[in-house]
């Protein structure tokens, strides 16, 4: 049988390797840590989650909800590995990212269709082949794409937290709650007066940041934004961002503080706790300094600081197929982030549809294109379908979805139904495309 080549064993390669063995074709897999890092990772575990330990949302009146129930039915090895190792975080799928990214490096080295190899690719193999290299796909490989590609690659900045060591939280200022109470209480809360805050961001927007190289344009994602960059847009801005207050009434008084700076647990130890929304590029000495300034966190310990990478991702409008194959070559899969689908689960979700494409290649099976009415097709059809000029990575989100064709006023229910929809195509697909769970 014809074999298809997957490059790169994060997020979305894991997904693909796993969905072409699946259905049976075999793979070989490779992933080039830990022979050679990258500047986020720090193991050499597969589909390691290099910042927040969140997939996020994890019911259907959230977009990101609704992609995790398609790729549950798709059988999906990201979705499945983080179910089962799942962490408290009230209406989110938060995972220990250590057992998370164990369980699915030993379910695909174990896989007997699955080969993997740790070597740096630096050039496009010929045959099948799906690259899922990432955001930080290494410099000689992601020169041959651009080459390839025949475009210029575009270049923004992503940012992760600091983690710090329960044990050094002062546990008398803090307290444990989840906003407006809902699920369990998941998150630990630093309450701040209105003087506290306004210390803190005055310190703030005058820490030193690590500074950024003049070449690469700054340009940076919404959703990891750097602290700082948004505190420098306004003393109010953070107040209705990550340190939003309401809903977290301190449990101790009954009433609501001036801010809040929530810690999410980050492994299933709960021994580690992450800032929520503190993505920075401060300095380290800074982030310690100026973190240490939140109640609770006076003598923290930070086992590790916020880090800002460049990340690069292609103009895919005018180079990819909502199959995630190569405009120019049909056997050229490109998937993950690199494709312009943002976020962890998006990276997957795009695996998983390569993947099983790749697979239906090689069994000279017609390739799929999924539905817009499912969540997995309206992203796909988003970076296929965007504007080629202003195209930016998109997060899941409803507003990718057609509309209803009636009106729905209220906001629930108009997402249950276009929820409803998605899961119904998609069982529609799977019965027209004989696909199994
Ligand atoms: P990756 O998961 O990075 O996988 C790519 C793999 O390819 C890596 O294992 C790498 O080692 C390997 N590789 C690279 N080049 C080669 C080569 N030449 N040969 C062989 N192997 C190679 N998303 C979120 O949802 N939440 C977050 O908090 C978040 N934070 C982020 C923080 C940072 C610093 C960055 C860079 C991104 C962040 N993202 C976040 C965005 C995105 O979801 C992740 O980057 C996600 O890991 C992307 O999945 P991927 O499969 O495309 O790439």
């Amino acid at each position: 049988t014809t074999s298809v080549t997957v490059i790169g064993a994060g997020l979305a390669g894991s997904e693909a390797a796993w969905q072409v063995a699946q259905s049976g074709v075999p793979v070989t897999l490779y992933e080039m840590r830990p022979v050679k890092k990258t500047p986020a990772h720090q193991t050499e575990n597969f589909a390691e989650l290099v910042c927040s330990n969140s997939l996020r949302g994890n019911n259907l009146t959230n977009a990101v909800g609704v992609l995790k129930e398609e790729m549950r039915r798709l059988d999906s090895i990201i979705i499945s590995s983080a179910d089962l190792t799942a962490v408290p975080a009230g209406g989110a799928l938060a995972v220990d990212r250590d057992t998370f990214s164990q369980e699915i490096t030993s379910r695909i080295k174990n896989h007997p269709l699955i080969t993997v190899k740790n070597e740096e690719i630096t050039e496009l193999p010929e045959g099948i082949v799906i690259v899922a290299t990432g955001p930080l796909t290494s410099e000689a490989l992601a020169e041959q794409i651009k080459e390839f590609n025949g475009s210029d690659g575009f270049y923004f900045y992503d940012a992760a937290a600091p983690i710090v060591d329960k044990s050094t939280i002062d546990m008398d200022k803090v307290y444990l709650k989840s906003r407006y109470d809902k699920g369990e209480a998941a998150y630990l809360n630093c309450p701040m007066t209105e003087e506290e805050f306004n210390a803190f961001y005055e310190a703030l927007i005058a820490a030193e940041v690590v500074p950024l190289k003049t070449f690469e344009k700054e340009k940076f994602f919404e959703g990891c934004m750097p602290i700082e960059v948004m505190a420098k847009r306004g003393i109010k801005t953070m107040l209705f961002g990550p340190l939003k207050p309401v809903g977290l009434e301190d449990p101790k008084t009954g009433k609501r503080p001036y801010a809040v700076i929530q810690l999410r647990q980050d492994n299933a130890a709960a021994s580690l706790y992450n800032l929520v929304g503190f993505q920075t590029h401060l300095k380290w000495g800074e982030q310690k300094r100026v973190f240490q300034m939140i109640p609770g966190l006076e003598n923290a310990e930070f086992v590790r600081y916020g880090v800002m990478h460049r990340n690069s991702f292609m103009n895919s409008p005018e180079l990819l197929k909502p199959t995630y194959q190569s405009q120019k070559r049909e056997n050229l899969f490109f998937a993950g982030q690199m494709t312009g689908v943002e976020g962890y689960v998006e990276s997957a979700a795009s695996g998983l549809l390569a993947g099983m494409n790749a697979a239906r290649l090689a069994k000279n099976e017609e390739p799929i294109v999924f539905p817009r009415e499912t969540a997995l097709g309206s992203m796909a059809y988003y970076i296929t379908h965007a504007e080629g000029k202003h195209f930016q990575p998109m997060n899941a989100n409803f507003g990718l979805f057609p509309e209803m064709p009636e009106r729905i006023r209220d906001k629930k229910e108009r997402y249950e139904a276009i929820a409803n929809r998605a899961l119904t195509t998609l069982a529609e697909v799977k019965q027209e495309w004989h696909l199994s769970e």
